[in-house]
């Protein structure tokens, strides 16, 4: 059988037969492949901890006709401080759900979407930056690289450029922010269109429906993050800016899961870790 090497992050796994394990990884030579790790499941096995979520292996596969098989798996990572960190696990847990469901687009730039998914988990673990910054890091990062960045400093409809006072929320459907004046027209053009015509708004198609509502505060971190600037030691900030980053965030996850198409698992995780750090 034909053997080759690759580095790849454990991202996705399901258990197979009595003691197996099929194991999605993201590898830096071929992007996603799907492997069984056999007797993985069987206590004491070797290759069993290997096999755990975001641990990082270098595997020697086997072609096999529906999963490669894993014949050898030396690990190079493991990331041992996010195991005890109940919001960071979480955050690195969605970086490893949303490389399996977007992992096929990133086959191309595999080679550097591996690097990036290592430097994004090695950050959660260390660094002592907001891990919710961090994460919305990685998700406007991922989306760009996907070519989904999102709008965020002119309306996606009319093309203003944003400022505190002319925000309004997120459009999932434009990808984008919306500026306050578009939304209200939207909601204008809804009253019939003799009345739109007298106002002289059908000139510029307004939008009803927002996705997301947004403030200013929760805006600015958007911007930030999409920058990649100023990236805040946890300590130091207020419980107000953390709620915005977190808020930040769940607009941006819940973007993502339309981009999707479906529901994001570890997202529920999440939720429950953010509420808990806050309230702590
Ligand atoms: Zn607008």
């Amino acid at each position: 059988m034909p053997t080759y090497s690759v580095n790849a992050v454990n991202v996705a796994s399901f258990p197979l037969g009595e003691t197996d394990k099929v194991v999605t990884v993201f590898s830096a030579e071929r992007g996603l492949i799907k492997c069984v790790a056999k007797g993985a499941r069987k206590p004491g096995s070797k290759i069993g901890g290997r096999a755990d979520l975001l641990n990082v292996n270098k595997l020697l596969l086997a072609s096999g006709r529906t999963f490669e098989i894993i014949s050898q798996a030396e690990t190079l990572e493991t990331f041992p401080q996010l195991r005890g960190d109940l919001e960071r696990l979480s955050y690195s847990l969605y970086y490893a759900e949303l490389t399996s469901i977007f992992g096929q687009g990133l086959n191309e730039e595999a080679s550097d979407y591996f690097d990036f998914l290592v430097i994004s988990l090695r950050f959660q673990s260390l660094s002592e930056s907001d891990p919710a910054y961090l994460c919305l890091m990685f998700e406007l990062r991922l989306l760009d690289i996907l070519g989904y960045m999102p709008e965020l400093t002119v309306c996606v409809n009319c093309r203003t450029v944003l400022s505190d006072h002319a925000i309004s929320g997120f459009h999932y459907e434009l990808g984008g922010m919306v500026c306050e004046r578009c939304h209200l027209e939207g909601k204008r053009v809804r009253v019939g269109p003799r009345v739109a015509e007298a106002e002289g708004i059908y000139e510029t198609p307004g939008v009803e429906r927002l996705d997301k509502y947004v403030t200013p505060l929760v805006w600015k971190r958007l911007v930030l993050a999409a920058a990649g600037r100023d990236v805040p030691n946890a300590q130091k900030e207020s419980d107000v800016i953390k709620q915005a980053t977190r808020a930040a965030h769940r607009a941006i996850a819940g973007y993502i899961e339309h981009r999707a198409g479906r529901r994001i698992k570890s997202l529920e995780l999440l939720n429950y870790s953010e509420t808990s750090q806050i309230t702590n």
